[in-house]
């Protein structure tokens, strides 16, 4: 994620902090400064750190239970509006996924009972206006916002990990598509009702119904990407039709191809055809304001790909671009001569053409010539 630092390394997984949770503990520290001085601007940044120690631990529940099923999660970032642990890929089997999900909130409420039980008595707090107030104690007000984070995390709606608890619990008895879309209906239409109550009451409910809303989206479109990549070979996938530039080509000469062409992505190729690289549009218009229009496309070209085989299933090349966060995916036979690409535009082609389809009928699907 940009604009983070890292600040750890913790069993494989690098923590990093967002500039803008920076930005908001200082805007804590400054407000409660400003009140109480700092008598009050102390312990409220503490609180605001020992909150975020709770999520972080939050996450790495999640990153933990991932790792029992042989996923790696190579970060977790801070953001002031929560954790996002990065898992590599998500779990094929619903009842890891289940495992992996509850993980989480597990965490916060391991941390509550501990928490309570040091303290003697059930901290409930009935409304937000009291963790403000500063009659209660610190460690009162973590056990209930550790109750709160379990609470707010369970709603059943995507990206929350409610939404994949009652996807995994759909996925046991429906195909994974189905229970996808029947848990982002669900979470879409909480979202509508919390962005009604929220007109009317609590705005930061409307922050909270679109945050959802569109997180089921996301999921959605995923879900059907996974059921379409199960029975489908790369070669049905890739473009063929497609602009190779050789190492030597100026960007000028790429800039004349991005015109020319619908291509977004160039494989770079020397004289056998075998790929070295690949000159993605960001990348070349990038460039062009730093060095100029003369520089060898080999200088800017993204290097050392990851690489498909034709007869591969596609799986494996979505799981790739996932893991690479990379736009393109070259396809290579075994002499590392390109066959084709797989871009997220034709990956979104191919899904349009599949939806059309009737149910089991095999989507055929090659790239459109430029
Ligand atoms: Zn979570």
């Amino acid at each position: 994620m940009r604009w983070s630092v890292k600040i750890a390394r913790v069993a494989g997984t690098e923590v990093r902090i967002h500039i803008t949770f920076l930005l908001f503990l200082a805007w804590i520290g400054f407000s409660y400064y400003y009140v109480g001085g700092a008598a009050a601007a102390i312990p409220g940044v503490l609180f605001v750190l020992a909150l975020f120690g709770c999520v972080l631990l939050h996450e790495f529940g999640h990153a933990l239970a991932a790792r029992a099923f042989g996923i790696p999660t190579p970060d977790i970032t801070l953001l002031p509006i929560g954790g996002v642990a990065r898992l590599q890929r998500m779990p094929d089997k619903p009842w890891q996924e289940l495992i992996v999900a509850i993980a989480g909130p597990l965490v916060n409420v391991v941390i509550a009972v501990v928490l309570m039980l040091f303290l003697g008595q059930p901290a409930i707090i009935e409304n937000l206006e009291q963790v403000e107030h500063p009659s209660v104690g610190m460690l009162t007000k973590l056990a209930s916002v550790n109750v709160m984070l379990v609470l707010f995390n369970l709603i059943p709606a995507f990206p929350m990990d409610g939404g994949r608890v009652l996807r995994s619990l759909l996925a046991m008895v429906l195909p994974y598509g189905r229970a996808t879309q029947i848990a982002a209906w669900i979470g879409q239409a909480l979202a509508f009702v919390f962005g009604f109550i929220g007109l009317f009451g609590n705005p930061l409910l409307i922050f909270i119904a679109l945050f959802i809303f569109l997180g089921a989206q996301q999921e959605a479109a995923m879900a059907q990407m996974k059921d379409l990549s199960l029975n489908l070979p790369v070669s049905e996938a890739m473009v063929t039709h497609l602009v190779r530039l050789p190492p030597e080509a100026t960007l000028e000469d790429a800039v004349e191809a991005l015109l020319r062409t619908s291509q977004h992505e160039f494989p770079v190729v020397d004289a056998d055809d075998r790929i070295l690289g690949v000159l993605t549009r960001d990348r070349l218009i990038a460039a062009l304001k730093q060095r100029g229009s003369t520089v060898a496309v080999a200088d800017v070209m993204q290097r050392d790909l990851p690489v498909v085989a034709a007869d591969d299933p596609f799986d494996k090349a979505f799981q790739l671009m996932q893991e690479s966060a990379f736009p393109a995916l070259p396809v290579v036979d075994r002499f590392g001569r390109l066959r084709g690409l797989i871009t997220p535009e034709n990956i979104g082609e191919l899904m349009m053409v599949n939806s059309l389809l009737p149910k089991g009928g095999r989507p055929s699907w090659r790239g459109s010539p430029s």
